[in-house]
């Protein structure tokens, strides 16, 4: 019996979650959420999660049951994500590791979501398309790494979300996304927007440029409502998404996709794939929002998968980073 308490803290959300051989026994979480018009800034978030971050610690040994006696491993998310939060979780995960006197993890976030995601759905070697805030990539598993074969070349398909959510002053709770995503099926007008796909990479900056210039104008002359633009939005961008994963998919002769991140919990988006995956005979598996949207036991599971392969951090290689490619860990946990 392992058990492995997670740390995550990478952005505007908190996390503490405990995983025991493959079961989640607690999980809570607090989001960082700011006014409409307005992002998150890397200081106030990690205010936000210091103020928060041990009731947050006390309840999930309490849901879970246990004590820290209890716990074989601390795991916390080394990267990447933006500085000022992750220094403000790693502090804390190394504190109760010596104090409890633990072995300690430094967990790879984007490995965090795939491991969360194959455990959760059971998929077993899906091409994984990594939907977030803060990254956009689509990755498959070969000899002992998580490849890269598609990702975003300028921001993240969530920050293009975000930031449009800013530009027509959407709410940011519990999430622009989730809003934008309510919004649009209200939507009757779909708004050509820039479609830019680069074999497999994708680019949203121009999407952006265009709704903070041309859509606005739009929308001050009755042309069309930001439901339509919130329709349109979502249409060319998942349309994008889905392409550059097929493509990872007949390349690698893939039969099942995995949607992991925040993006992921976007129903429209598990729609538009699943079309995909039918056409190709492929089965598609995705999450609810416990799971998909950054999160403790995402942090706790793949520390889970690295201890029982014999990684460990040792107090002097446990800073954070906030650039940490997914492509850079060796997964030794899997064949
Ligand atoms: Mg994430």
């Amino acid at each position: 019996m392992l058990t492995v308490l997670g740390f995550e803290g990478s952005a505007n959300k908190i996390g503490v979650g405990v995983v025991r051989d493959g079961v989640v026994l607690a999980n809570p979480r607090r989001t960082y959420v700011t006014p409409p018009g307005t992002g998150f800034l890397p200081g106030d978030t990690a205010r936000h999660h210091r103020a928060v971050i041990l009731d947050l610690l006390q309840e999930a040994l309490t849901e879970a049951g246990i004590t820290s006696q209890d716990i074989d491993c601390v795991a916390f998310t080394k990267g990447p994500g933006m500085g000022a939060p992750l220094v403000s979780v790693a502090i804390v995960a190394r504190t109760v590791a010596q104090l409890w006197n633990k072995p300690l993890l430094g967990v790879n976030h984007c490995i965090g979501h795939i491991e969360m995601g194959r455990l959760i759905t059971g998929a077993t070697s899906p091409t994984v398309l990594y939907v977030s805030g803060g990254n956009t990539q689509v990755i498959a598993y070969s000899e002992h790494r998580y490849r890269i074969f598609g990702e975003t070349i300028d921001i993240a398909v969530g920050n293009c979300l975000d930031r449009f959510a800013r530009v027509l002053k959407i709410s940011n709770d519990p999430s622009p996304g989730y809003n934008i995503e309510q919004m649009a099926k209200r939507g009757k007008k779909l708004v050509e927007l820039p479609y830019t796909v680069k074999g497999m990479d994708v680019s949203f900056s121009g999407i952006l440029s265009f709704i903070e210039d041309a859509a606005q104008r739009m929308l001050a002359s009755g042309e069309c409502t930001p439901e339509d633009l919130c329709f349109s939005l979502q249409e060319t961008v998942f349309a994008m998404l889905v392409e550059i994963t097929e493509r990872a998919m007949a390349h690698c002769g893939s039969q099942e996709a995995l949607i992991v991140g925040g993006v992921g919990c976007n129903i429209r988006l598990q729609e538009m794939m699943e079309t995909m995956c039918q056409e190709r005979g492929a089965r598609l598996f995705a999450t609810d929002e416990r799971f998909c949207i950054d999160n403790g036991a995402m942090i706790a599971q793949a520390g889970w998968e690295m201890f029982r392969a014999g990684h460990r951090t040792p107090l002097s290689d446990s800073g954070v980073t906030q650039r940490y490619r997914t492509d850079e860990v060796e997964v030794t946990w899997r064949d």
